[in-house]
């Protein structure tokens, strides 16, 4: 039994016939529930939390800014109206978002997401303090940086965004290795307390395959010992694609099922309308 609850519909539209290409391809691959997670960052309702990124004039900002104005065109109210008309019409589709998360900005995300129906809500670390790690036009920003500082910085605001209350699920907790920058030593201390912060908080991880096929890594988000740790603290998981197109809903979520029972998994959540829900794998 497999379910995919995180892939995204922003590069092509947000309508009916686009997400029934994935839902239809994802059934014939044996998925049986589904959650969208668009990203925040496409909803013109959401650009103010995004302040952060607008950090200054060096060319690092400016780049931010470029990408600050080339997003958030869509209305929010147009993707929740598919994915309630898909549910009306009988597919087992969650409604998701993928919100970023700022330490700075979370008061106005409480508010602006409480008005809508959402079954669950995603939180992701993109942003180090004003730096968007994962886009490849940042990558200079590493020659300034020490990569274990960066790591401790990375899971601590992971911990933030679990503690911020605002998320049911973090998504996938070392995706700063998206290019390959690993800490020198495994942190396994820093897993322990990274998984011991989201047992407290009561939110679930995932493991995300979309750092197989979509970044130079090559590997699943999070590695087998931090997933381990997460196991070990009881903290719930998802098995996600990350799919940004149809033909890669559910890639390589048995591999992620290998993963997860490797590190002592037996079972997978899902949600409605905020509540958790069990799986087993079998
Ligand atoms: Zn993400
Ligand atoms: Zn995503």
């Amino acid at each position: 039994m497999y379910a995919d609850l995180h892939w995204h519909l922003e590069r092509g539209r947000i309508d009916r016939e686009y997400a029934l290409r994935f839902l239809e391809r994802g059934l014939q691959s044996g998925i049986q529930f589904f959650g969208v997670t668009e990203h925040t960052h496409h909803f013109r309702q959401f650009q103010p939390l995004y302040e952060p990124v607008l950090r200054d004039e060096t060319l690092l900002g400016e780049r931010q800014r470029a990408w600050y104005q080339a997003h958030f065109h869509e209305d929010v109210e147009r993707y929740i109206e598919l994915v309630l008309r898909l549910k009306g019409e009988g597919w087992p589709i969650a409604l998701g978002l993928e919100v970023c998360f700022f330490p700075e900005t979370v008061a106005l995300a409480k508010k602006l997401l409480a008005s809508y129906p959402w079954d669950y809500l995603v939180g992701s670390v993109h942003w180090i303090d004003g730096w968007g790690f994962d886009f490849r036009f940042n990558l200079p920003e590493w020659k300034h940086r020490e990569i274990d500082v960066t790591y401790r910085r990375y899971f601590a605001l992971l911990q933030e965004a679990a503690r911020s209350g605002l998320f049911d699920v973090i998504a996938h907790p070392d995706s700063l290795k998206a290019y390959g920058h690993r800490p020198t030593q495994e942190p396994l201390a820093l897993y322990h307390q990274v998984a011991d912060t989201f047992a407290e908080c009561d939110v679930a991880t995932e493991v995300n395959t979309g750092l197989i096929y979509r970044y130079p890594i090559g590997r699943a988000c999070p590695e087998p010992a931090l997933l381990r740790s997460f196991a070990q603290s009881g903290v719930p998981i998802t098995t996600v694609s990350d799919a940004h197109e149809p033909n890669d809903i559910g890639r390589a979520l048995e591999t992620a099922q290998k993963l997860a029972r490797e590190a002592g998994y037996t079972s997978f959540v899902t949600f409605a309308q905020r509540r958790r829900i069990s799986h087993s794998f079998e």
